[in-house]
């Protein structure tokens, strides 16, 4: 049992996957350093133009981090102070918080058991007038149920934006996430799917009107030299990120497919014993988190931490329980599913290149632990 105690496996393993990328990286950031240009250069434009076309979008901008994408995209809808924007309670906090930023309030919407995305069945109820737009997110890099979600909001005359930070790659009725909606935003933080040596993010949309406002806004609301149009932000993604992540898009659609290798081994090994993910028919699952349900989910954890294998628990509270917004007066029993999985849930390591052998050895020793 003590065979991994000096290589403990880790969530993703980056340095495996670099490795594997490493000439390639060395020149790109070689080029950007030959060429002199660090921000809003040619780098970047040609990700731009590269991703998009890679998602099917009309237009792709490079942001400096995705939870700015989030913040830039309800700029661009007018969306600001006595509006309301629905999410889900169940995902990382920047998805509320870019809300808060820019003076909206987040109302919440229970999430599905099965899918872990916010419940369309329960957003009509959340409506109002002062409702401007849902933001959904697409959890551990599977999609919502857009169709419903869109009809909702061209039925209430919303805005959607899609929080596809988890889920690049993924696709849903055929269209790639981050394309169905309104606006689609993405991170490029080093863990996600696809990911930069820094922070970077990335905002798709197929309006040319809001393509040109986002433009502008990224970069101090400014058209041409300090002519400002708009009160803006500081958010360019700089150019090592963009040649670096260029280079990793030539990569992803095979890790993409290596992770679902590795998620689907899981589920085959382990669904008769704890709750595994499910993947809906018109969806695909990229599987940025493998997560399984179990009741004696803390107990499997300090089980595996001593078996040198590291989990993670995606979320431990929900956020309509964080501190810094308990001004919503939400409280518990508000999200019965969400405070229900999120006690329940733990994710697994996951990663493109995690091996035959060390996943083995973390389904052994969940199974001897279940025994
Ligand atoms: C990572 C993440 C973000 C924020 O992205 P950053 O690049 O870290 O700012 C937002 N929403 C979700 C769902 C995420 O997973």
């Amino acid at each position: 049992m003590v065979e991994n105690k000096f290589r403990p496996i880790p969530m993703v393993d980056i340095k495996k996957e670099i490795q594997l990328m490493k000439a390639h990286l060395n020149q790109s950031i070689m080029d950007v350093m030959e060429s002199g240009m660090f921000i809003l250069g040619e780098k970047g434009k040609e990700l731009e133009k590269k991703l998009a076309y890679y998602l099917k979008s009309n237009y792709g901008i490079g942001v400096a981090n995705g939870t700015d994408a989030l913040q830039l995209a309800l700029l661009a809808l007018g969306v600001g102070k006595g509006d309301e924007v629905i999410t889900t309670p169940f995902t990382f906090f920047a998805t509320a918080e870019a809300i808060v930023q820019v003076g909206a309030k987040p109302v919440f919407v229970d999430i599905d058991e099965k899918t872990y995305n916010i419940n369309s069945a329960k957003i009509e109820d959340a409506i109002n007038k002062n409702t401007k737009a849902i933001i959904v997110v697409h959890l551990f890099g599977k999609a919502a149920n857009m169709d419903e979600i869109m009809a909702i909001a061209k039925k209430n005359h919303l805005k959607v934006i899609e929080d596809a930070c988890q889920a690049i790659g993924a696709e849903y009725g055929g269209k790639k996430v981050g394309t169905i909606g309104d606006i689609g935003c993405f991170s490029f933080f080093p863990s996600k799917n696809l990911g930069a040596f820094g922070d970077a993010g990335f905002i798709t949309t197929n309006e040319s009107s809001i393509y040109t406002i986002i433009h502008k806004l990224r970069n101090h609301g400014s058209e041409g030299k300090y002519d400002h149009k708009y009160i803006g932000m500081n958010s360019r993604l700089d150019e090592i990120q963009a040649a670096i992540l260029l280079t990793k898009l030539n990569y992803l659609d095979k890790f993409l497919r290596q992770r679902k290798e590795v998620a689907m081994n899981y589920t085959k090994n382990l669904n008769f014993f704890v709750k595994s993910p499910e993947i809906p028919k018109h969806n695909e699952h990229v599987f940025h988190q493998y997560c399984i349900e179990l009741d004696n989910r803390d107990d499997l954890k300090i089980t595996l931490e001593n078996n040198g294998i590291a989990s993670a628990i995606y979320y431990p509270i929900p956020l309509h329980l964080q501190t810094s917004l308990h001004y919503l007066n939400y409280k518990t029993g508000d999200f019965p599913i969400t405070e229900h999985v999120s006690k329940k849930i733990l994710a697994l390591p996951i990663s493109p290149m995690l091996s035959n052998k060390d996943q083995n050895y973390i389904i052994q020793t969940i199974r001897a632990f279940l025994n």
